[in-house]
């Protein structure tokens, strides 16, 4: 996507802080991307500002709005780590409002796959006379927006995958106990991963097992969307999960969505949603499509059981795996984090690539993207 031109190491110094501004707005901005932007006249900044919430005024409005002195614009370059738009959405395009300005030089961090966008922002500013630079940390800025992304080059959600397991990818002893596997700091990043996530999907078995709330405690922030995949509708009506603290989606077997339970449930104020099933699992690629296209959630972050973990890996839905590991064995007869992958070939095994590494605590969080050949 695009070519790094005239890069420096002072575009790049200007572009980490639009990502950092960008950051602010996580689990804010959704289904908008998370964008910052910052205002330099002779290295020095004169404004900045960040996309602060849905529906709100766009990263460079911010950043135009806080600079005092106008008359510096004409020599100032703008950054922003997300090509600026070029068509009348909740609010006009900052493009124009970036030609307006008599901005000299704009430095892009990624283009934006927005079909509307796409190029074209750039294109108009470039039609401008505005110098444009594109492509500074080009990795950094794509991989904040990848949901965003994904959206709009594939129209499914950006799909991260938790376990919390020790050492020998074991999630409960053999009775099926699992509180505590890990230890409080890791608890704290996974509530701080709810907090930045759309949604949190789990299942009926991980309900009824835990009776988990799924929402933000352990640190500050918003709750997620809460998801539950419950093909035979067994869930209790009294699970903690339906306290009504956060909005609540249950999906279940074409078969029982309009049932007596699903009535009761809709009630509560749980909104019930049907989908197709092949008589052991609910149809994952439709339920992901139907999160994305009806309700507009692009990121979910999934905290479950190893069926479901199996599951979502075997039909490659999932993009990234956040593996919280404790130094405990729990043995052979301990539930395995990732249930079935019916390979016969060790050639046929998903294959991962770690991306980062790191204590929590006692235990180790490691990150892994997820290639299906
Ligand atoms: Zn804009």
């Amino acid at each position: 996507m695009g070519h790094a031109s005239h890069s420096t190491a002072r575009d790049e110094y200007y572009m980490h802080r639009c990502l950092e501004l960008a950051r602010k707005g996580a689990g804010l901005v959704s289904p908008n991307p998370m964008v910052g932007s910052v205002i330099v006249v002779e290295d020095r900044v004169v404004g900045e500002g960040f996309h602060e919430r849905y529906g709100g005024p766009h990263a460079e409005v911010n950043a135009l709005a806080s600079v005092s002195d106008a008359s510096l614009l004409p020599s100032s370059t703008l950054y922003v780590n997300l090509e600026p738009c070029s068509h009348y959405g909740k609010t006009p395009p900052c493009s124009d409002l970036i030609i307006s300005k008599k901005i000299r030089r704009v430095v892009v961090g990624c283009l934006d796959p927005h079909e509307k966008v796409a190029g074209k922002g750039i294109e108009k500013l470039r039609q401008a006379g505005v110098e444009v630079t594109i492509g500074v940390l080009q990795r950094e800025s794509e991989a904040l927006n990848e949901a965003f992304i994904k959206s709009h080059t594939i129209s499914m959600p950006f799909v991260v995958l938790k376990t919390a397991q020790t050492i020998d990818g074991r999630i409960a002893v053999a009775s099926g106990e699992s509180k505590w596997v890990t230890g409080a700091e890791s608890r704290r990043e996974v509530h701080r991963m709810r907090s930045v996530h759309d949604a949190v999907m789990t299942t009926s078995s991980t309900v009824i097992a835990d009776n988990s709330r799924l929402t933000v405690r352990h640190c500050e922030g918003r709750n997620p969307v809460r998801v539950v995949l419950d093909r035979l509708l067994r869930v209790p009506l009294s699970s903690a999960i339906f306290d009504g603290e956060a909005k609540t989606i249950l999906y279940t077997s074409n078969a029982l969505g309009s049932s007596e339970k699903a009535r009761a449930l809709k009630a509560m104020g749980v909104i019930v949603c049907a989908a197709g099933d092949d008589g052991d699992f609910l149809d994952l690629s439709a339920v992901l499509k139907s999160l994305h296209d009806e309700h507009a959630l692009l990121s979910i972050m999934v905290e479950a059981g190893g069926t479901l973990a199996g599951a979502l890996i075997r039909h490659r839905l999932v993009d990234r795996i956040v593996w919280f590991v404790a130094p405990k064995l729990f043995g052979a007869d301990g539930l395995g984090a990732v249930g079935s992958l019916g390979l016969q070939s060790v050639d046929d095994a998903p294959v991962m690539r770690f991306s980062s590494s790191r204590f929590l605590g006692n235990d180790l969080c490691i990150e892994s993207s997820v290639f299906f050949e």
